[in-house]
């Protein structure tokens, strides 16, 4: 068993998992991201000790986290959706909690949930990208995850693909993150509204992705444009990476994994129209068998893997 966080810009989700992956217990609250790090804190601190309660042999918990770690993994050194510079967070979790805090990136704890338990099992290589607040990236190279030089190797959501309308939260202009996340598709929702552009989502609404995805099924002519829009340009970004690193298989996670068939059929055309040897180093894509859960996973068995 071991005790997994899954730390997102909407959610700290927590949970006891089981060494083959299984999720045991789970439990979530809302992540309180404006009230600041010291509030996140005491949260994540609340939900870890709920979880040791209910297995209290456990003596680590590993914590997925949406942002660049230093190399020693003791301090979160951005976090560009939560706003957070240089937090050394293990050691403010470990001074209130019985426990050895290990912090892992969020997508990368994803990557090693499916490389151990799911889609890429047994496959040496994999690349898995996480689609939610922000767009996380995964890479394990002949068994081993890259983290780079200084932890920022699997940063995919910040790759330029081009201009757009709005700035990355991560002080840049053009990111796959404002083409491709949750955050991506409404506002770019909300930009053609604000135009004038006819659509079953109202200007005023508050909506989230899952609602643009089920308007797009249903036909809606708008969330339909800004889901194909979101899938080519994560076709762009496979076609990039399979360039550099040529995986094998790519794995879709995230919140938006969750419209499954829909969202990754018109990734797997975008991939296809632009990749550089299609028919002799197509790779696989797939969604996450975990997928939204894969962090949590993860993270509660990053001692097994790192
Ligand atoms: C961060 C990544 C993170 C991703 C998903 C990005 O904005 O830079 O580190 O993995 O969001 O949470
Ligand atoms: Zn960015």
């Amino acid at each position: 068993m071991g005790i997994g966080i899954d730390l997102g810009g909407t959610a700290i989700k927590g949970g006891i998992v089981n060494h083959r992956g299984v999720i045991q217990e789970e439990r979530r609250v809302k992540t309180q991201s404006q009230m600041g790090y010291d509030r996140v804190v005491s949260d994540l601190a609340a939900l870890i000790n709920e979880l040791v309660q209910l297995s209290p042999e456990e003596t680590t918990v590993g914590i997925g986290i949406p942002g660049i770690l230093s190399g020693d993994g003791s301090t979160v050194v951005s976090c560009p959706n939560l706003n957070w510079k240089n937090k050394a967070l293990k050691q403010d979790l470990e001074a209130v909690l019985a426990l050895e805090v290990l912090l892992v990136n969020d997508a990368t704890a994803a990557c090693i949930a499916e490389a151990a338990f799911g889609s890429t099992r047994g496959r040496t290589s994999s690349v898995l990208l996480t689609l939610g607040t922000g767009v996380g990236g995964g890479v394990i190279i002949n068994d081993r995850i890259i983290s780079g030089a200084h932890g920022v190797a699997s940063e995919a959501g910040h790759m330029i693909m081009e201009e757009n309308f709005y700035d990355c939260n991560c002080g840049k202009n053009g990111c796959l993150e404002t083409f491709a996340s949750a955050t991506a598709l409404i506002r770019y929702c909300q930009k053609q509204l604000d135009e004038g552009v006819e659509s079953e989502l109202k200007k005023d609404d508050t909506y989230d992705a899952k609602r643009i995805f089920d308007a797009a099924k249903a036909g809606d002519v708008l969330a339909l444009a800004a889901v194909n829009r979101l899938a080519k340009y994560l076709g762009w970004a496979i076609s990039n990476i399979n360039d550099l690193i040529d995986p094998g298989i790519f794995v879709i996670g995230g919140g938006l994994s969750e419209a499954g068939d829909f969202l990754l059929n018109r990734i797997q055309a975008s991939a296809k129209s632009c990749l550089t040897y299609p028919q002799y180093a197509m790779p696989e894509i797939v969604l996450a068998t975990f997928r939204n859960e894969a962090g949590l996973i993860g993270a509660a068995n990053l001692r097994q893997f790192i």
